[in-house]
């Protein structure tokens, strides 16, 4: 499998030119506070089952993730109570260097043709390494090639708009952006090490007028005003899936413990409640429409915009 390269991105306007030069300064930062390790792996794609129960199987071209969400559950999961790294959640990332060649492999195989595949459950595939060592857009070139029956691209990065053309080439995907607040102190409080609202609204935007399936994954929902929220989503998402750390975090709120004292100590009570993406999701509702505003575990597994399913 040839690797895409910078060279290969000749569709970028003056305007991508612009924000991956700010996506290159995320990455530098981020880069240099996290090691890594690459290494190859022995399989790309693993079963999937309990929230993710709509799907046959994940994706991940990365073992750990650079971006350091205060949130993240992932942190308190066996990748990375067993790393062998000895570093915290976030400070360490593991690019699977042969992670085209592996789904090549099952491509070849006819192993893509039935499955539906969710990129990534337990990393960011546009994590910013991505944008030098290229796998998960290596495994976008096979999946072009070899379709499976469904593919959802989640990720909170506008790198994914570098991979815009490849992804148009996969007839049934679904470009899933993490947008859980608009508020952008909010944001900064939980999620540092992350592309700005601004930024990841203008990729949903971008990517919809490349003819791509967007959604905005409200997940977890954080403080912000679910008005606001409706007004920047309409216009560029199909559909919005809501979720809070109670139901999302598969361990009924215990995983996010750490999130949910943070956003208490900063005044957010509410928001560290069950109940708040139901609250959420109704107000969006009511400005977008209801069938274009799912809820938890089945809108993330919600695979009717895919024919094939
Ligand atoms: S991007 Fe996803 S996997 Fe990475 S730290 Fe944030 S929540 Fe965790």
């Amino acid at each position: 499998m040839a690797h895409s390269t910078e060279s290969d991105l000749d569709d970028a306007s003056a305007h991508d030119a612009s924000a991956h030069d700010a996506s290159v300064r995320d990455a530098g930062e981020a880069t240099r506070r996290r090691q890594l390790f690459p290494r190859p792996a022995h399989s790309i794609l693993t079963r999937t089952g309990g929230f993710l129960s709509g799907f046959t199987h994940s994706l991940q071209p990365y073992s750990g993730c650079q971006f350091s969400c205060r949130y993240c559950y992932v942190r308190e999961m066996t990748v990375q109570r067993a790393n062998p790294f000895g570093l915290p959640w976030s400070r360490w990332l593991a690019p699977k260097t042969n992670a085209p060649e592996l789904l090549w492999r099952t491509a070849r195989r006819g192993g893509l043709e039935a499955a539906r595949i969710f990129c990534s459950s337990a990393t960011d595939p546009y994590t910013p390494a991505e944008r030098k060592l290229g796998l998960t857009r290596g495994c976008l070139e096979v999946m072009a090639r070899h379709p499976p029956a469904a593919l959802v691209v989640q990720t909170r990065s506008p790198l994914v708009l570098r991979d815009r053309a490849v992804l148009a080439r996969i007839p049934h995907v679904l470009v899933s952006v993490s947008l859980p607040t608009v508020d952008e102190g909010v944001r900064r409080l939980m999620e540092p090490d992350s592309p700005s609202v601004a930024r990841r609204l203008d990729a949903l935007a971008r990517l919809r007028r490349a003819g791509l399936r967007t959604q905005a994954a409200v997940a977890p929902v954080l403080p912000g005003d679910p008005a606001a929220l409706a007004r920047a989503l309409d216009g560029c998402v199909d559909r919005v899936v809501v979720d809070d750390f109670f139901r999302g975090d598969g361990a009924g709120g215990r995983r996010s413990r750490g999130a949910l004292e943070r956003l208490r100590a900063a005044g957010y009570e509410r928001f560290a409640e069950p109940g708040m993406a139901a609250e959420v999701a109704r107000e969006l509702r009511r400005h977008l429409g209801s069938e274009r505003v799912l809820e938890s575990e089945a809108g993330f597994n919600d695979l009717g915009w895919a024919s094939s399913v």
